[in-house]
């Protein structure tokens, strides 16, 4: 796998054989989350299938961050959960209640699968606290009049770590008004003392006030996971400052290695262009859903763009996408009413190529790739081949998480009454009864069955429930 602290495709090799413990950088659940950042939890979830499909014990953790993130991502201005309480005149532990359900439901359309832990950064406000003295007390951090600052110069290579250097425009100073509490301008908070009118604030050694976004993730990651861990993921404006921040406090905290392997997920663009709330070309998955569009064409969408480059959006891309996964789903309810799955094979070809595609830094884009040789075996007249393709396809989608195999079942599912209906059509047919015959198949369409007829007798299918709209 890629790691962005060696800059280099590196062999992955766990802490503790057998088990890979990863943290995701998660949510600032203040709104809706667009499908941009719903893209990078796609991402950490092939990851960790890709694990688990592998035969690690994956223990992932995912923070849910309810206070201290500041807008811009700097440390002067307005917490964002401040402001949506404002806005929304709800107690920011409601909101963030609402927002965070909202996040998960849409991780369900999306079929990730849940973190072995969530944690919520006002649930381990001791835990950060701790961490705070901790730093103070081995000289990386000094208390001021507005709060706790990291002191960066106490951290040999801070922001360097991931990032080639530290970035022109903030040492020029243009995005860091200059605090005059803080010693250096690249200082960041630990802890800001209580503003008036905060909603959210706790006692802590340093007078009330609230945790800093950075610590969260450092406090949280190293409560679930240890002083040390194999993967830490999150989106490529994680890289600087929050996860340079990190390690600064971490590693200034323990005097440990922090994380082995960092994972960057590019952007998503939208018809090549970087997707703003300003530009209006920000969308949630309920926008894809208005349109038609079943939230797993999306999912397709970003297994075949490979997380190392940028996810360019199109709508046209989306339709060819749901096109690829209504082809799949009908391949396969087509096969499966005439082959039964068989396990795939250690040996197989197909599975072995699939193998070589996964493990080579996740390549999602060469993974799908190798599905399309097995779906094209589904319309094998032979029906060992039909077999052995559909036993691939379920076992693939382990890692490319379609819920291919749950579908399946639920296609071919078939009622007593549409039964009974498919029995007096083929005796219909068999007198010859023509006209009768296309009645029933009339009655079988309105209950959600197509029926068609080939060499072997009558074939049937479910209608999509999906009905694609003008979009
Ligand atoms: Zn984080």
């Amino acid at each position: 796998m890629y790691d962005s602290a060696r800059r280099d495709v590196v062999p992955f090799v766990p802490l503790r054989p057998g088990q890979v413990r990863m943290y995701n950088c998660g949510p600032t659940v203040y709104d809706w989350q667009h499908i941009g950042n719903l893209y990078a939890y796609v991402v950490a979830d092939v990851v960790r299938r890709t694990f688990e499909y592998a035969g690690y014990a994956v223990r992932q953790v995912m923070n849910i961050t309810d206070v201290g993130h500041i807008v811009g991502d700097v440390d002067e201005g307005e917490d964002k959960m401040e402001i949506a309480a404002k806005r929304e005149r709800k107690d920011p532990q409601a909101l963030a209640a609402m927002y965070a359900d909202r996040f998960f439901e849409d991780r369900h359309k999306l079929n990730i699968m849940d973190p072995t832990v969530v944690s919520k950064a006002t649930d381990h406000i001791p835990q950060m606290i701790a961490l705070i003295e901790t730093l103070l007390e081995k000289g990386h951090a000094y208390v001021a009049a507005d709060g706790v600052y990291y002191d960066v110069t106490t951290f040999p290579g801070y922001g360097t770590r991931l990032n080639p250097e530290l970035p022109e425009e903030r040492q020029a100073g243009a995005r860091i008004d200059v605090n005059p509490n803080k010693r250096h301008a690249y200082d960041f908070a630990l802890w800001r003392a209580a503003k008036p009118g905060d909603l959210q604030q706790w006692d802590s050694p340093w007078g009330r006030g609230n945790p800093g976004w950075h610590i969260e993730c450092s406090a949280m990651s190293m409560a679930y996971l240890g002083e040390t861990f194999d993967i830490h993921t999150g989106g490529e404006d994680h890289l600087f400052p929050h996860h340079e921040c990190e390690i600064a406090q971490s590693e200034g905290a323990t005097g440990k290695p922090f994380v082995r392997y960092w994972m960057h997920v590019r952007f998503l663009q939208v018809e090549g262009r970087g997707m703003h709330k300003s530009t209006g070309n920000t969308y949630v998955v309920s926008d894809l859903e208005a349109k038609g569009f079943d939230p797993l064409a999306f999912r397709l969408m970003g297994l075949n763009s490979g997380y190392r480059k940028p996810l360019n959006f199109t709508w046209r891309g989306l339709e060819d996408e749901q096109r690829r996964l209504d082809r799949w789903r009908s391949a396969i309810a087509g096969a499966a009413l005439s082959a039964k799955a068989t396990a795939a094979a250690d040996a197989d070809n197909v599975r072995q190529a699939f193998v070589a595609a996964i493990t080579d830094d996740f390549n999602t884009p060469r993974a799908l790739a190798v599905a399309e040789d097995a779906i094209a075996l589904l319309s094998s007249p032979d029906r060992a081949d039909r077999s052995r393709g559909l036993g691939l396809l379920f076992d693939i989608d382990r890692v490319l998480g379609l819920g291919l195999a749950a579908w399946c079942e639920s296609a071919t599912a078939i009622d007593d009454e549409a039964k009974a209906l498919l029995a007096a059509r083929e005796g219909a047919r068999a007198a010859g009864d023509y006209a009768r015959s296309d009645k029933l198949r009339d009655e079988l369409r309105e209950q959600g069955y197509v029926v068609k007829d080939t060499k072997e007798g009558q074939r049937w299918e479910r209608v999509p429930v999906r009905m694609k709209k003008d979009s």
